[in-house]
């Protein structure tokens, strides 16, 4: 068919991070194009994701701090916490923030469809009833949280029931150890409420840096999260309102709410994908080649969709990227090294680059740690501890890795992700004047090496 008599230039599948930014983009360099939203706008990140979760996150701050004013010499008497009027705050926010999401695109000539997109075939979409096709069809549906395999799991919620719970749970058992896990631990916890956290590993989040891993567990136990390392869930039972975790090993948590953070999937299913001929592989993820390609050359697929990076921010520089290469004459891939991430725990981890084994694996690496408890906390009275880390190649003496877990560690991350996206050596970082007194200032001051690991191997 010429591409003339196709309805659409693009037609996007989703109005997430990804899609909205691809729709918009493409919008505005001229094509005309489609985009489906079955639930709601801005996707996951906007409404059930990383803001609502952010808000909660200060929330617990303000408590934290009410109790810290204290070290300062302020007298405040902490009143009770209203989780109702926590969640119409943030529920009053996240519409308006949905509203812009859809002006946007609107704003940008886009036609925009609130209905399920399901293909027909390759280029024909049913949406809500009415048939569309489209030249180019980009997938930006995303992924929703899943439960385990266990007797009684839907008597626990997921993540996305979290954000709209009628009162927030005096006691809560969170199993699973990713950042959601440990965030939402958190959250409960600096809300009021008792968390016992369930994982399956020695340490939460696999996959960070050992030493951030090793502080978090610390920290997590401070703030009196209970922590039960190397155990998983057998089977949840349900009392009135009141639950019961059994564990593998045969111990029990009794709470008021079972929280499943144990993982998402993407949202592939029922999709119509067989009809396209789009392949997938054995997570129901999307394959894309370097071009964010399908195994069909017209059908696209960005963000949390293809289960690799799964953030906002590369979701949104996929979808800019895809609609700038195919319509804005400016062909152009994305880099996903040197993703700087963030888990907002009370305090936070920022990370970017490579932990103290990845760098390893590849060649001697110094390490630079450092511990201390900041400025604020000699006060406060808080236990709180910062822990800054520096991975750096032995022989080039590039900075390959930079970790933190304190106070502000992803606003400092963010610019340090400029400093390592640069190539910054540790030499680049020890000619920087630090602002004083700060606890980034740690970062260009480290000058006693804590270890080098790998060197005997190198030698031999
Ligand atoms: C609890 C939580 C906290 C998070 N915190 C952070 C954070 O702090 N920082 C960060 O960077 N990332 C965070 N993330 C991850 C981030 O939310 C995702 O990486 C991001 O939303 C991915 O964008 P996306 O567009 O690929 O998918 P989504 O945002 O999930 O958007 C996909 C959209 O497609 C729609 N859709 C699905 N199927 C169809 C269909 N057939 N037809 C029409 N519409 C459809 C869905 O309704 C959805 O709105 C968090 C995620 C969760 C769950």
């Amino acid at each position: 068919m010429p591409a003339s008599n196709y309805d659409f230039d693009l037609f996007v599948i989703g109005g997430g991070s990804a899609g909205v930014r691809c729709a918009r983009i493409a919008a505005g360099h001229g094509a005309r194009v489609g985009v489906a939203e079955e639930r709601f706008w801005g996707g996951t990140c906007v409404n059930v994701g990383c803001v609502p979760k952010k808000l909660l996150v200060q929330a617990g701050e303000y408590g934290a701090w009410a109790d810290d004013a204290a070290g300062f010499g302020w007298e405040i008497a902490k009143g009770p916490h209203s989780w109702q009027r926590l969640i119409a705050a943030k529920d009053q926010e996240i519409n308006r923030l949905k509203g812009i999401y859809r002006r946007l695109l609107e704003g940008a000539g886009a036609k925009v469809f609130e209905a399920r997109a399901v293909f027909l075939d390759a280029h024909t979409l049913d949406i809500g009833g009415a048939r569309v096709t489209a030249e180019n069809i980009v997938i930006a549906v995303g992924g929703h949280p899943t439960r385990p395999h266990i007797k009684g799991a839907h008597f626990g919620i997921i993540s996305d029931d979290a954000f709209y719970l009628p009162e927030l749970p005096r006691r809560v058992a969170v199993v699973g150890s990713g950042f959601i896990a440990v965030e939402f631990a958190s959250i409960f916890a600096a809300l009021g409420a008792h968390v016992d956290l369930v994982y399956r590993q020695p340490l939460p989040l696999r996959g960070f840096d050992q030493d951030v891993r090793e502080a978090l567990a610390e920290s997590l136990a401070d703030q009196g999260i209970t922590l039960h390392p190397s155990h998983t869930p057998h089977e949840v039972q349900e009392n009135g309102s009141a639950r019961r975790l059994v564990l593998t090993h045969g111990d029990t948590i009794d709470t008021d709410l079972v929280f499943f953070a144990t993982g998402r999937k993407p949202a592939t299913a029922q999709l119509g994908l067989d009809k396209a001929g789009v392949a997938l592989d054995e997570h129901g993820a999307v394959i894309i080649n370097n071009a964010r390609r399908s195994s069909q050359k017209h059908i696209y697929a960005i963000g949390d969709v293809t289960n690799r990076i799964t953030l906002t921010p590369v979701a949104i520089a996929e979808g800019h990227a895809l609609a700038d290469t195919l319509f804005g004459e400016n062909p152009r891939a994305i880099s996903l090294d040197n993703v700087p991430a963030a888990v907002f725990t009370s305090p936070p981890i920022a990370t970017v680059g490579l932990t103290e084994d990845e760098a390893a694996a590849s060649g001697p690496v110094d390490i630079y740690v450092s511990k201390f408890t900041p400025m604020r906390h000699t006060l406060s009275g808080r236990v709180r501890k910062t822990m800054m880390k520096l991975v750096v190649d032995h022989q080039t003496k590039k900075v390959l890795g930079a970790h933190m877990l304190g106070e502000d560690a992803a606003e400092i991350m963010q610019g340090l992700a400029i400093a390592m996206v640069m190539g910054a050596t540790k030499a680049d970082f020890d000619r920087t004047i630090g602002i004083h007194p700060t606890a980034a200032e740690e970062f260009v001051t480290m000058r006693t090496r804590t270890r080098t690991v790998g060197l005997a191997q190198a030698a031999d």
